[in-house]
């Protein structure tokens, strides 16, 4: 392994401190709060509105709009993500960005920022405090070139401070609760969010799901996505870093993507990037195909073995055929259907209603194989 220049050991004591401190205000408001009278309204207000603006702006905004560039938006999303993005204090737009494409370019090695491979500690905030990272912007040119976020980036220390202390402060202020707002809606609130954005990359390249990519160390992990607006199911997002979706099924809690389809809606969002929702099937079954064929490895010299993993090997191509006549069908279908006379569209229908269903019979048989394949090959026992 090539030998790590980029990074140091070395207490980073501006980033310990700060971590310290943030957590230390927090438990001092939460004794004045429990000895006191609680919360008031106002401060649970704006507790609830900065997690919510800062949490999504690293998301939509530093996420999957900067450092993935899976869609476009209007100036002003852009600066909005950009001002309660400073306030999450987790670096500017570019230097996060910088780092997160090394973490998908080198994922798992000594060139990944936060490598799993060095530990829970190490990925989830270790590699903040203990190490020095230099960051190349080599990678990120095509974003400073955007006036804003070069200047977010070059004002980055000022930007935070006034975003993420000073103006929680001073609308608290405004409503005679300063000290609650201080301590909830900025000390508290950075506490919170950025322990849910570490958890990405702690928990979800440790446990949870591998659907979409049994060899990645990212997990989809649905409570993790519960705390980051979707952001856990990062298997998917390892596999589809350029889809603008991270929970791509309707039950999958994502809100980061239901707010780039709002600002979509609305006008100010456009050139939303998805990847065909065959390459997301494709993948899974082929995830599947790789287990089943790991859990041969498990019966040794059995004699089964081989006729096993022949009745898998049919099966799945019948499958995989299967789903490339479904495509071939909806693609014919998508192009010709608008253009065509109205018995060729009912043809195309016709066609593309058929090769669902032959896919949806091999997909039943393939599962049935999957699920019960002992008792598939019980008979020849
Ligand atoms: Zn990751
Ligand atoms: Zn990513």
């Amino acid at each position: 392994m090539k030998s790590y220049p980029l990074r140091r050991r070395q207490v980073i004591w501006k980033n310990l401190l700060f971590f310290i401190f943030t957590s230390a205000v927090m438990v001092a408001g939460i004794v004045t709060a429990v000895r006191g009278e609680g919360v008031s309204a106002v401060g649970w207000g704006l507790f609830a509105f900065y997690v919510i603006a800062t949490g999504m702006s690293i998301t939509v905004g530093y996420h999957r709009l900067f450092a993935h560039r899976t869609f476009d938006a209007h100036p002003v999303v852009e600066a909005l993500a950009l001002f309660f993005g400073a306030a999450a204090f987790e670096q500017s737009a570019l230097d996060w960005s910088s780092q997160h494409r090394e973490h998908h370019k080198h994922v798992d090695t000594d060139l990944d920022p936060y490598n799993i491979r060095e530990g829970f500690l190490y990925a989830h905030i270790g590699w903040l405090v203990f190490w020095k990272h230099t960051i190349d912007h080599g990678n990120v040119k095509d974003l400073s070139k955007n006036p804003l976020i070069a200047l977010q980036d070059r004002y980055y220390v000022a930007w935070a401070i006034a975003s993420g202390f000073v103006v929680p402060t001073l609308i608290g202020a405004a409503f005679g609760y300063a000290w609650e707002a201080f301590w909830l809606a900025a000390c508290a609130r950075i506490v919170l969010v950025h322990h849910a954005t570490f958890c990405i990359n702690s928990v979800c390249h440790l446990w949870g799901k591998a659907t979409y990519d049994i060899h990645a160390s990212a997990k989809d992990h649905w409570f993790v996505a519960f705390l980051t607006n979707g952001e856990g199911y990062h298997n998917f997002h390892h596999r589809f870093s350029g889809d603008y979706r991270n929970g791509v099924r309707w039950y999958q809690w994502d809100p980061s993507k239901w707010l780039i389809a709002l600002l979509s809606y609305v006008g100010l969002a456009k050139n939303l990037k998805r990847v065909s929702e065959f390459s997301i099937l494709e993948a899974r079954l082929a995830a599947e195909r790789e287990r089943v064929q790991l859990s041969f490895g498990t019966m040794g010299d059995h004699p089964l073995r081989v006729r096993a993993e022949r009745v898998a090997r049919q099966r799945y191509e019948r499958l995989q055929e299967s789903l490339r006549e479904w495509e071939k069908a909806a693609t014919a279908w998508r192009e010709l259907a608008r253009r065509g006379t109205e018995e060729q569209t009912m043809r195309l229908r016709q066609a593309l209603a058929e090769a669902e269903e032959r896919f949806q019979e091999h997909r039943r048989r393939w599962e049935h194989f999957v699920r019960y394949r002992a008792a598939v090959l019980a008979p020849a026992i």
